[in-house]
């Protein structure tokens, strides 16, 4: 146990040392898994750039970084709005000098059977999920192209993997992110030596599923939760594995799933 123990501190120490000083922003940071992530990488000693439109839950995890030692920047960012990405990002390097690391994780899930017709929750997660990562990289990709180094994290899904009945444009938005990162990494890694990771997890415990409205799927989250699910840690974890990784390694996917998750 105490070998055990050593090597974990041993391994954080060594994260500590790759991360310490660098840039992170993390959109849709006010909650669930991009709120983890922020503490994650701060605890690590990078700066994290914090943003989301629940500015109230931001200004808290801010004073929470800052109260642990860390440094934070809290921002209102609506990620379908193109020209708030873009300012979003270069006030970032404006205050900080750059950005090494985005993490693209703002997301939506209103699950619902295609025949039911939800046409305006399509688009909100086209908008959100697709057109909200592609905003963000824009506004951050050149700069780090610049500078010859960067990291962007994708945080796509099981659901960028396999499709399920109720799913079918939750899914078409997390395989257009698990494309994108894999697009991304062909013109920019070797390229430009930027990295590129995409992050796929299986059910998560945070607030993803009260966006679902329909009706039919009323006892499906319940029973999800029942049969076990994952920590935001636990994919808070994995982002810093990826991120902290030596810089010569690019770390392009992680699919993690809950032992007990089937499909
Ligand atoms: P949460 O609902 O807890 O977090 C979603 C975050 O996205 C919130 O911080 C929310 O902030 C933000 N967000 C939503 N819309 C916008 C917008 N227009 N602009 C900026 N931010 C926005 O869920 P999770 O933490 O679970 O979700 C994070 C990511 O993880 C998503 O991409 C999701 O698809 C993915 N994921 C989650 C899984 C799970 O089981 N939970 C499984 C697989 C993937 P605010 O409302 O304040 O703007």
């Amino acid at each position: 146990m105490e070998q055990a123990d050593g090597a974990a501190a041993g391994g954080k120490a060594r994260d500590q040392a790759e991360l310490e000083g660098k840039v992170a922003v993390v959109t849709g940071a006010s909650s669930g898994i991009g709120r983890a992530t922020a503490l994650e990488l701060a605890r690590c000693g990078a700066r994290v750039a914090i943003c989301a439109r629940r500015t109230d839950r931001l200004d808290a995890l801010a004073a929470e970084i800052g109260g642990a030692g860390g440094l934070a920047h809290a921002g209102y960012l609506d990620v379908t709005q193109r020209e708030q990405c873009a300012s979003f990002m270069a006030g970032v390097v404006e205050k900080w000098g750059g950005i090494d690391i985005l993490v693209n994780n703002a997301g939506l899930m209103p699950l619902s059977f295609f025949k039911n017709l939800k046409v305006d929750e399509w688009d909100r997660m086209v908008d959100v999920n697709i057109k909200g990562v592609l905003y963000c990289t824009a506004a951050v990709i050149g700069h780090m192209a610049e500078k010859g180094s960067g990291h962007i994290v994708n945080v796509s899904s099981v659901a960028g993997r396999i499709v399920f009945p109720s799913g079918s444009v939750y899914c078409a938005t997390k395989h257009a992110v698990t494309a994108l990162s894999e697009g991304l990494r062909q013109e920019f890694s070797a390229r430009a030596g930027i990295r590129v990771t995409s992050i796929e997890p299986g059910a998560v415990d945070t607030e993803l599923s009260s966006t679902i409205t329909d009706e039919s799927l009323s006892g499906f989250v319940d029973s999800i939760k029942k049969a076990g699910v994952l920590a935001a840690e636990d994919i808070a974890r994995t982002v810093r594995f990826a991120v902290a990784s030596p810089a010569h390694v690019n770390v392009n996917e992680i699919l993690v799933r809950p032992v007990s998750q089937e499909r």
